[in-house]
């Protein structure tokens, strides 16, 4: 059980054996700077107070809690109760994190902004802060993820952002983060980084799941005031681990409420086309952060899958790493076709179309909740909404739009 006086991550980035500061040697200068005003800024009383009022004027929060009563007496066991990062602008939760990050970077005198983006949703929820501040905006994403998701590209440069294209590697997420890294070396006296997940070197696993945060504290104060009682059972998606660990973080001393992070199962975690490195990877080093990776015996990266674009990445934060090593939060998986029924489930039942991304969360607890007691409650966080996904799923059901 983490202690308050065991704060993580420690003076070195880590987070027990995982995290860390594993880049160039010219990058060293540029975290360390960013850590040290980041200490400095989030104390800050007028910082806090920006960052406030963009949270409830720009971003709509709080998100309500909502008492999924159909779907809970359809599955005849737990309450189910759901987290509306859906309703956020833009739709889902990445915009907690930009929304902070860029209100550091003004803090810290930095007048350009630059970001990577695989499915594109971080480059939309940068590309749209930047143009709330007024910001000069670069967004790095792979060649291929650019042909794949020409919407939000599209998204990304009506917000007035530029959009690089990268062809190195495999021209997706880890090449453009890649890229990104190296923009930021050369430009880093004017240009701020920012990450999309609880991943890469530190500071970066911290801040943004401190901004995510936001979230799980929500959750407290709605719990004690609307359902009388903490959550049994937190649920969540884990990609990078950003919205997962929003939610988790400030219930990890809350013993008598598990958590339980859902990757992506893919076609099968025995096919090798998934994206679940807690469940069936191995640990490494990659994108500045030792954590479990997605990596064959020789420590390469091997290509991942998943019907969920958001969830499509090798790594994961390196504190869900940790928290798997000690103990305090389990993970499991769903596949793709779990997340795709589970995403028509919900819509029907409940009226809310999720993302598919957050119907892995749903799959999960479609699977736990009739094994609990009708006295219990389960939070699960819909991280974002379904309307982007509407052309995956029709593609699959082999429905023209
Ligand atoms: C990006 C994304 C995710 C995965 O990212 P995390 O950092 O794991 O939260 C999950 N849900 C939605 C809707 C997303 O856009």
């Amino acid at each position: 059980m983490p202690k308050k006086d065991k704060k993580v991550p420690d003076s070195q980035g880590r987070f027990g054996a995982y995290g860390g500061v594993y880049v160039a040697e010219t990058l060293v200068p540029a975290l360390e700077e960013l850590a040290q005003q980041y200490e400095l800024i989030k104390e800050n009383k007028e910082f806090k107070s920006e960052v406030q009022n963009d949270l409830e004027k720009f971003v709509g929060r709080p998100s309500p809690l909502y008492f999924a009563k159909r779907w809970s007496k359809q599955l005849g066991g737990a309450k189910i109760y759901l987290k509306r990062e859906d309703l956020n602008h833009t739709g889902a939760h990445k915009i907690n994190n930009t929304v902070g990050q860029i209100l550091l970077a003004k803090r810290m005198g930095k007048t350009r902004i630059i970001a990577e983006t695989g499915a594109g949703q971080h480059g939309v929820a940068t590309a749209t802060v930047a143009a709330r501040h007024g910001m000069k905006c670069v967004v790095y994403m792979g060649e291929e993820d650019i042909k794949r998701q020409s919407l939000n590209v599209y998204r990304i440069k009506i917000l007035g952002a530029e959009v690089i294209s990268v062809n190195s590697g495999s021209k997706t997420l880890k090449d453009a983060m890649n890229e990104a890294m190296r923009d930021w070396v050369t430009n880093v006296d004017d240009t701020y980084y920012i990450i999309g997940s609880v991943a890469g070197p530190h500071p970066y696993p911290q801040i943004v799941r401190d901004f995510n945060s936001v979230v799980g504290k929500e959750v407290l104060v709605q719990s004690k005031e609307e359902i009388g009682k903490m959550p049994d059972l937190l649920v969540a998606c884990v990609g990078g681990g950003s919205n997962a660990m929003g939610l988790f973080y400030p219930f990890l001393e809350i013993s008598t409420t598990d958590l339980v992070g859902v990757e992506a199962g893919g076609l099968g975690l025995d096919t090798g086309k998934h994206a679940a490195p807690l469940n069936a990877g191995s640990e490494g080093v990659l994108h500045g952060m030792r954590t479990y990776l997605m990596q064959d015996d020789k420590g390469q990266i091997q290509d991942t899958h998943s019907i969920a674009a958001g969830l499509d990445y090798p790594g994961v934060g390196p504190e869900h790493a940790w928290l798997k090593d000690i103990g305090r939060a389990n993970y499991t998986t769903a596949n793709d076709q779990e997340a795709l029924d589970a995403f028509k489930e919900l819509t029907l039942v409940e009226g809310i179309m999720p993302a598919l991304e957050t119907a892995h969360a749903l799959a999960y607890v479609k699977k736990k909740a009739p094994s609990m007691d009708s006295e219990q409650v389960i939070v699960v966080n819909v991280s974002g909404r379904g309307d982007k996904d509407i052309n995956t799923v029709a593609n699959i059901e082999g429905i023209e739009l």
